[in-house]
């Protein structure tokens, strides 16, 4: 155990939390004692943005090894308009290449497979190494809840990125004049609340140009769109989207492209192109379930810290954590900028910082040229240590030209700031 004494002398000769990265100063370690070690499982938006700003802050008085499977990051963010010819998963694939030359965070490509937050605290991964640390941030996205057995390859979700959005492509590319496109929307809570209603929007934006006749037909868990109903619900009329409300996924047929749906009346819809998109629950599921991390389908947590309520030491970010704000990557990347200043703070025996902000905000194409945006922010309550929305979220009203333009400067901030 390290003493918050030595700790804090050990900071200030490191340069003190934050005071490196955020006045640029360059302050060298001398003859300092063991780095902490911070391990953090899942490069996403959330793990690597973490993983950098750790690094960034924390300078040469930690250690960080980001452990994620993939060499290759394949964003979810634009990937809708994968579908509609005008991006491809090569234009939104990123690397850890910056994180490790300019940050000198440790890549481990391998998937972790335990953790052991007794006494010895480590990280099992699949190659059987065996990693120790201090502090741990975990942050896996999401896992799907299938309703049965299917191959995905037949019926892609197309909600992780990559290759399963280029399949998914293809399938539209091969729909003929007159074919059904059916989708499903899962309940909340979900990654990317207006997603799903921009994907309906793109599709049929693209079938109603290249293949007349084709149509889109919506099938919502929930009772009714649930962000900017406005704007999705007036292009749903332009598009001549079939919307359906209320209907839940109970069984899905790959061969015959059905999906079954309770709801009044249940209903059994055949498609040419079937995407569903299943309810989702925290990634990596059975590791933080056997690590005690979960409750129910998320990650309780503490919002300051996002330290896990149900084991110390353990962090929880993006969208596996159950605070309740969305599940979305630019505000995982805020949370991860909470988080590590959090834990630098604890690891080195100052106050963590009282009252954190954090925001989200969704761009949403409807076509070629227009999107949509919508934007929340939240505060933290020290009164219920919850994220408190300041004021109603704000969208950007009908779609626009303008907001379609916006779109690529600020998902190439998110970008840069995440992986550069
Ligand atoms: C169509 C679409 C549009 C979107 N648009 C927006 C938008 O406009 N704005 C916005 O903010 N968000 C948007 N999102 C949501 C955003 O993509 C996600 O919320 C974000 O990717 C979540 O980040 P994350 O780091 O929590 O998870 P992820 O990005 O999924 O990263 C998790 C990582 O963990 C790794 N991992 C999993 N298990 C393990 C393990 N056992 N060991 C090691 N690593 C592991 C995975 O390989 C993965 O790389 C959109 C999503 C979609 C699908």
């Amino acid at each position: 155990m390290k003493a918050i004494n030595r700790n804090r002398r050990q900071f200030l000769k490191y340069s003190g939390v934050g005071l490196a990265g955020l006045l640029g100063l360059s302050l060298k370690q001398a003859g300092a004692a063991a780095p902490y070690k911070v391990v953090v499982i899942g490069g996403g938006f959330a793990g690597a943005t973490a993983a950098k700003y750790l690094k960034m802050w924390g300078g040469d008085s930690v250690d960080v090894t980001l452990v994620e499977p993939k060499s290759v990051y394949y964003s979810p963010i634009l990937s809708n308009l994968v579908l509609n010819g005008q991006s491809s998963a090569k234009n939104l694939a990123f690397t850890y290449a910056d994180l490790q030359r300019k940050y000198r965070v440790t890549h481990k490509a391998h998937r972790a497979l335990t953790i052991n937050s007794g006494a010895n605290k480590t990280v099992l991964l699949e190659n059987n190494e065996t990693l120790a640390y201090d502090r741990l941030i975990v942050a896996p996205g999401i896992d799907f809840k299938y309703v049965n057995d299917y191959d995905i390859n037949k019926v892609p979700h197309a909600w992780q990125g990559g290759e399963q959005v280029e399949l998914l492509r293809s399938q539209i590319e091969a729909m003929n004049n007159g074919d059904t496109f059916v989708m499903t929307v899962p309940p909340t809570p979900y990654r990317c609340p207006p997603g799903p209603y921009e994907r309906a929007c793109v599709v049929a934006h693209w079938l109603n140009q290249h293949r007349p006749g084709a149509k889109v037909v919506v099938l919502d868990a929930n009772p009714d769109i649930i962000v900017e109903k406005e704007s999705f619900g007036s292009r749903f009329t332009q598009y001549g989207v079939e919307y359906h409300a209320g209907v839940q996924v109970t069984q899905v047929d790959d061969a015959s492209k059905t999906v079954t749906v309770s709801g009044a009346p249940e209903a059994t819809y055949a498609a040419d192109v079937l995407n569903v998109i299943p309810a989702m629950r925290a990634g990596a599921n059975a590791l933080l379930d056997n690590a005690g991390l979960l409750s129910g389908d998320w990650a309780p947590v503490s919002a300051k810290t996002f330290e896990s309520t149900e084991v110390a030491g353990i962090h929880v970010i993006g969208d596996a954590q159950g605070t309740g704000v969305p599940k979305a990557g630019h505000i995982g990347n805020a949370e991860a900028k909470v988080c590590a200043e959090a834990v630098l703070n604890l690891l080195h025996g100052f106050p963590v910082y009282a009252s954190p902000k954090i925001n989200s905000a969704c761009y949403s194409p409807v076509s070629t040229s227009e999107a949509t945006w919508l934007t929340a922010t939240y505060e933290y309550s020290t009164v219920s240590d919850s994220w408190v929305a300041i004021a109603p979220s704000k969208a950007g009203g009908a779609p626009a030209v303008s907001h379609y333009q916006e779109m690529f400067g600020w998902t190439n901030n998110l970008f840069s700031d995440t992986f550069s």
